[in-house]
């Protein structure tokens, strides 16, 4: 029988597992957030695309059902109407969007995979949202350059969610400053990077934490020095930092 001890330990060794969902200090507080308040109160249709997603081979880049239950609120607090997504996946904080917006409310999805977002994309559309979505298959940035190109479109969304390529975030940044309209909200997500922005030189961290991390900490440097914005990064799922366009 493992005693305390050991199961403190244990505890401690999965925290330090990349992929794990929280930054909270403890599994069991964690699992009482997601039973005692998402779980519960999760949409059908989340909890049957966050299953399904649970079976792909990639599924550690999936949202979290505590950040769905997240973006869904705020969307709805900031009475969210055009709104974009770069990184869809299968499509979880996509479908927590979709469900918060009103029946005339936009999202557009942008990325370089149809092929997994064609996997939720079902279970999108019986929940009654996806004439919401205009998905484009292809890297973002050069939407984001055409989408500059249009005046009109400068200060046009009111929210915009980040969760694809970490190399590129300042890259979205320059363009989605222009795209976001002032009082609306970028939120960057895995602004913690499983922790390791606060690692050690010397830690131990897997290729692609190593390689982005430094993309992220200048990301955290940036935002943290721009006028254009107030920010506040919360530790939900990987960290998401909201920048809330004031100029
Ligand atoms: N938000 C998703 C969810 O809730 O499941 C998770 C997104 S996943 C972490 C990152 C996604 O970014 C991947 O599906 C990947 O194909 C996409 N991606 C990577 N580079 C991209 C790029 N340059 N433009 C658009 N999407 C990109
Ligand atoms: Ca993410």
């Amino acid at each position: 029988m493992a005693t305390n001890g050991d199961q403190k330990q244990s505890e401690a060794g999965r925290h330090q597992e990349v992929g794990h969902k929280s930054l909270l200090q403890s599994d069991a507080l964690y699992q009482y957030i997601l039973e005692t308040s998402v779980y519960p109160r999760e949409p059908e249709s989340m909890k049957e695309l966050r299953e399904l997603t649970a079976k792909h081979p990639w599924n550690i880049m999936t949202t979290s059902a505590d950040e769905g239950q997240f973006l869904n609120m705020l969307v709805k607090l900031i009475n969210a109407k055009n709104t974009m997504e770069i990184g869809v996946y299968t499509g979880y904080s996509l479908l927590a969007t979709a469900l918060a917006l009103p029946q005339d409310g936009k999202i557009l999805a942008m990325d370089i995979n149809r092929e997994n977002y064609e996997l939720g994309r079902p279970i999108i559309e019986k929940a009654g949202v996806a004439h919401k979505i205009d998905f484009k298959e292809g890297p973002a940035l050069p939407v984001l350059d055409e989408l500059i190109k249009d005046e009109k479109n400068h200060g046009s969304y009111d929210f915009i969610f980040v969760d694809a390529d970490k190399d590129n975030y300042l890259n979205y940044h320059k363009r989605l400053i222009d795209l976001i309209k002032v009082g609306g909200l970028i939120g960057y997500d895995n602004t913690l990077w499983n922790g390791s922005v606060v690692a050690p030189p010397d830690a131990p961290l897997r290729k692609y934490v190593m390689y982005y991390r430094d993309f992220v900490l200048e990301l955290n440097k940036a935002l943290a020095l721009d006028p254009r914005i107030e920010i506040c990064m919360l530790p939900v799922g990987d960290g998401i930092t909201l920048c809330r366009r004031i100029k």
